[in-house]
C-alpha cells in the first residue's frame, strides 16, 4: 500500500528536559521508514490547562506524509510515547511526551481507540496556534477555516511562541 497519506500530529511535554523530549520524538517519527516529516511548527510555550497546579508545557505541530493507516499510526505514536517515559496518570495530568494525531487527510474515524480529528483540539489553544502557523489555509471537514476556531478560543492567552525552531533561541 504505497497511497501518502497527509496528517498532522500535536506533540507535548511539560516533564524534565521539556525540549529534549520534543526533539526526540520528532526525531523518532522522522526515523520511521514509512513517515516523512513535512514542516514543523514553532515551539510554544503553554500554560497548564485542566489541572493548573503543575509545569508550564511546551507544545508543537509537525505535518507528516505517511502511507501507514491511522490505527498503526497511532502504534507509532503510542510507541514513541512509552519509549520517551511516558506514565499514564490521567488525560490532565503531568507528563514527558504526548502525541495526539490530530488530523488524517480529511478523514472522520469513531474508533474506541482513535477519533480524528481529535475531539479536544478544537478549544485547544496549544494544538490550533502551530498547526494555523503550519497551515494558514486549513479547512476542517466541516468547511470551516483555521481561522475561525482560532477565533473563538478562550485560552489564547497562555500559548506564546518560545523558539521558531529547534536549537534557535528567539
Ligand atoms: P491522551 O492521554 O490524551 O494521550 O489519550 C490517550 C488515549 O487516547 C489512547 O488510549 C488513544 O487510544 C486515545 N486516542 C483517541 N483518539 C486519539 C488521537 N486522535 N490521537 C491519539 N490518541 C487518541
Amino acid at each position: 500500500m504505497d497511497e501518502q497519506h497527509i496528517s498532522y500530529i500535536a506533540l507535548g511535554s511539560n516533564q524534565g528536559a521539556r525540549l529534549d523530549h520534543l526533539e526526540n520524538a520528532v526525531e523518532k517519527l522522522e526515523g520511521e521508514p514509512r513517515i516523512t516529516i513535512l514542516a514543523s511548527s514553532s515551539i510554544y510555550e503553554t500554560k497548564p490547562v485542566g489541572v493548573t497546579d503543575q509545569p508550564a508545557f511546551l507544545n508543537m505541530v509537525v505535518k507528516i506524509a505517511t502511507n501507514y493507516t491511522p490505527l498503526d499510526l497511532l502504534k507509532v505514536t503510542q510507541k514513541i510515547e512509552e519509549s520517551g517515559g511516558r506514565q499514564q496518570k490521567g488525560t490532565w495530568g503531568p507528563r514527558t511526551i504526548d502525541l495526539d494525531i490530530l488530523l488524517f487527510n480529511n478523514e472522520n474515524i469513531q474508533l474506541n481507540l482513535l477519533q480524528i480529528p481529535h475531539p479536544r483540539m478544537f478549544e485547544r489553544g496549544f494544538v490550533l496556534i502551530p498547526l494555523q502557523e503550519l497551515e494558514p489555509n486549513l479547512r476542517l471537514n466541516d468547511g470551516r477555516g483555521i481561522d475561525t476556531y482560532v477565533n473563538q478560543l478562550t485560552d489564547k492567552e497562555g500559548v506564546r511562541k518560545w523558539r521558531s525552531s529547534f536549537g534557535v533561541e528567539e
